[in-house]
């Protein structure tokens, strides 16, 4: 059989087969709109009650604060644009985020500049953090939002959630994070971090791709940016994807379930990945390694493209990320890296390698002896490697 390691469960990850079954149902008989009231439709109703209840219990909120969406994009859209669509008219025009965000956030706030408001983007330190101090000295009579996530999907550093929220909290301003990332990795527990408004994603954690969720604190009213039917009580309209929400609500419940033993393995698994790798020659792990995800590993290779990386090991079978092309297919270099301060060289020469739960140590193993003859090839034809 030919060899398949999949290390990029940063950018989605394998749908459960537990999660699957439960879904199925969904997809062949139960077909009803959850709006009506027949028996199928009533099914399908109280199918999605239920998940909202799961995803309630997995983040500490009440599940009247659920929202259910098309994924963390949408989500995180939502909770921006529907803030400072609502807070502009009572003058509130200052959205503080940072330099690190995940395009969702990033490019929703510079079509919000476009349209007349201001945007601070807090600088991150070359570990890849930001300082509740730096958020308070940011927040201006005009602010509306305070937008940081979690954790970030490139380099794993996670943010200190609970104090920014507190600050924002004292400041009577609201306070979004994409924790799309964070989810299943991380203790998260809206209440306790002060969280206002929260972005999480299905295909990140097993999931069906497709759905998300928002949580909205009790109180707090948003423009709606999806109008239509009603669905959502009345606040994101569409017909209720059904199968998506059913199997975001059991990859919650087992990634809850089977966080505490996963984290525990991966952490395994990725000390003795980072161990080997930095024996490479001029290879470097970008972002801090305390408060970080803890199966997410960034590495560069001086003198790679990490483009070419990518397509070596996809000859070996091996599925990554590098830092620099994303989804566009663009050569532009990672804004994350860049704003940790790393040159362009270094940006364009990472690989990201996100483990999972279904990551094996055979996995690992097979990396490791791939990578550096890889490497090594690639530096003997590259213009920038001289001794
Ligand atoms: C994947 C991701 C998103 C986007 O979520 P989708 O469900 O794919 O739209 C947003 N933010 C972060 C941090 C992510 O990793």
């Amino acid at each position: 059989m030919e060899k398949f390691v999949y290390l990029d469960n940063a950018a989605t990850t394998k749908i459960s087969e537990e999660v699957l079954k439960e879904m199925l149902p969904f997809l062949q008989g139960s077909y009803g709109n959850a709006s009506t009231i027949y028996s199928i439709g009533r099914v399908s109703r109280s199918a999605i009650e239920k998940s909202r209840k799961q995803v309630a219990a997995a983040i500490g909120c009440l599940p009247q604060e659920v929202f259910f969406t098309s994924g963390g994009t949408e989500s995180d859209n939502w909770a921006i644009q529907g803030t400072a669509r609502r807070l502009a008219r009572k003058g509130k025009n200052h959205i503080i985020t940072t330099n690190i965000e995940h395009h969702a956030v990033l490019h929703t706030c510079e079509m919000l500049e476009k349209q007349g408001f201001e945007v601070t983007y807090l600088k991150v330190d070359s570990d890849g953090f930001v300082s509740a101090k730096q958020v308070e000295e940011a927040i201006k009579e005009t602010t509306c939002l305070v937008t940081i996530m979690y954790a970030n999907n490139e380099i794993g550093t996670i943010q200190p959630i609970k104090d920014i929220g507190k600050i924002c909290r004292d400041k009577g301003v609201w306070f979004h994070t994409d924790a799309v990332q964070a989810l299943s990795n991380v203790d998260i527990n809206v209440v306790e971090q002060n969280i206002d408004l929260m972005s999480i994603s299905s295909h990140k954690i097993h999931g069906p791709k497709g759905v998300g969720v928002l949580y909205i604190k009790r109180g707090i009213v948003l423009d709606n940016i999806i109008t239509g039917g009603g669905q959502e009580r009345a606040k994101r309209s569409g017909t209720e994807n059904v199968y998506g929400i059913v199997g975001f609500g059991y990859a919650i419940e087992e990634a809850m379930r089977d966080m505490k033993e996963k984290i525990k393995n991966i952490t395994n698994l990725k000390n003795h990945l980072i161990e080997s790798v930095l024996k490479i020659p001029f290879s470097s792990i970008n972002g801090s390694l305390k408060n970080r995800l803890c199966f997410n590993i960034n590495f560069s290779f001086g003198s790679i493209e990490g483009e070419s990386l990518l397509l070596m090991l996809d000859l070996k079978g091996i599925c990554a990320s590098s830092g620099s092309a994303c989804t566009s297919g663009s050569l532009d270099p990672s804004h994350v890296l860049l704003a940790l301060g790393k040159t362009h060289e270094v940006a364009h020469g990472s690989l990201r390698i996100s483990l999972g739960k279904y990551t094996t140590r055979e996995d690992i193993d097979y990396l490791i002896e791939v990578l550096p003859p890889i490497v090594d090839r690639l530096r003997e034809i590259s213009p920038l490697w001289k001794d």
